[in-house]
């Protein structure tokens, strides 16, 4: 048994503010730990609770009892919370309190909110004293994708500290994924292992998605826009499809304004280096038809994840998609 934080991939520079900060003991009392999801950020708050306390090193030595206990989640100076369906509840909040308010058992007490985004105004403010001060020996780490949904309050008491998505080098190390799954996933080993396992045939899908691209001026753009909606039959491959697309854009704004000496710079960028000639012919698209078509792929996934008719979704867009092309503006509104 090693260290968590030996076994973390990346993240090198936030793992060494955190470390010095421990050894310095001037940790802040809260601290947000904010990035994509699945890169690591719960694994990096263990590994710092096991550095608070750990029996024998100031900075963990990963095999004293407490250490083993904070590896297991079974130790009694920590304290890990997730949200309770949609959202953290006022219950939480109290257990929270209550949990703070018990004799310290260890030289140190961690609580470990995970996607405290969700932290709901009730429950936030039940917890703001705590978090503005929290007693002495005691640490609060929120974990968040989305530090800007949370509180204004809440944020304001604590360090933020940012994490990176991991690089394409780390996720090979983590996942023998394709390729293209790699890419796709943008540092997030969690969307990475999703695609891999979730058993749909996400590379037939994405392929045909594509060619819809490929299809731009040829004049089968039609009909492969009708195969890819019977490929794509239910809303979890039609919201796939709308990713793609997305990411598919994002690529094409990248090589749009990447001058063409540059090319070999930003290859490991792109999400879709597999189908490179596609993307090459359609990057003469304007900076402003990309930009439009982008927001309309956004709101095609907007619309599947809010249950709007999907048929009619894919619709709304087709329209627009083919306005957005031929020139007319196209109301978002
Ligand atoms: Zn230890």
């Amino acid at each position: 048994m090693a260290r968590i934080l030996d076994s973390v991939l990346g993240h090198e520079k936030p793992v060494q503010v955190l470390l010095s900060a421990v050894a310095d003991d001037r940790l802040a009392g809260t601290l947000i730990f904010a990035g994509t999801s699945g890169i690591g950020k719960k694994r990096v708050a263990l590994g710092l609770a096991q550095a608070l306390v750990c029996e024998r090193a100031r900075t963990a030595c990963g095999v004293c009892g407490s250490c083993l206990r904070i590896e297991k989640q079974q130790s009694e100076s920590l304290m890990v919370v997730e949200p309770s369906g949609a959202g953290i509840k006022i219950e939480q909040a109290r257990d929270i309190l209550q949990f703070i308010n018990l004799q310290k058992l260890a030289r140190a007490r961690v609580i470990i909110i995970d996607q405290a985004q969700v932290l709901g105004p009730q429950a936030g403010n039940a917890l703001l004293k705590a978090l503005e001060e929290p007693p002495e020996g005691t640490h609060f780490i929120l974990i968040t994708s989305n530090i800007a949904s949370l509180l204004p309050t809440i944020r304001s008491r604590a360090q933020a500290i940012r994490f990176q998505p991991l690089s394409l080098v780390d996720l090979r190390k983590i996942t023998s994924a394709e390729d293209w799954i790699l890419r796709s996933a943008q540092g997030s080993v969690e969307s990475a292992m999703q695609l891999k396992d979730e058993g749909a045939d996400w590379g037939v899908i994405r392929n045909e998605a594509l060619a819809v691209w490929a299809h731009l001026f040829d004049g089968r753009i039609e009909s492969s826009y009708a195969k890819l909606r019977e490929l794509a039959p239910d809303r979890g491959a039609s919201v796939f499809v709308a990713q793609v697309w997305q990411k598919w854009l994002r690529d094409l704004l990248l090589l749009n304004s990447t001058a063409e000496a540059d090319l070999p710079q930003v290859r490991d960028s792109l999400i879709n280096l597999d189908h490179l000639l596609t993307l090459r012919e359609a990057s003469n698209l304007g900076l402003d038809e990309l930009g439009e078509l982008s927001e309309l792929s956004l709101r095609l996934e907007q619309d599947l994840v809010h249950n709007v008719d999907r048929s009619l979704a894919f619709e709304n867009f087709w329209f627009a998609f083919k306005r957005a092309l031929s020139g007319e503006s196209v109301s978002l509104a």
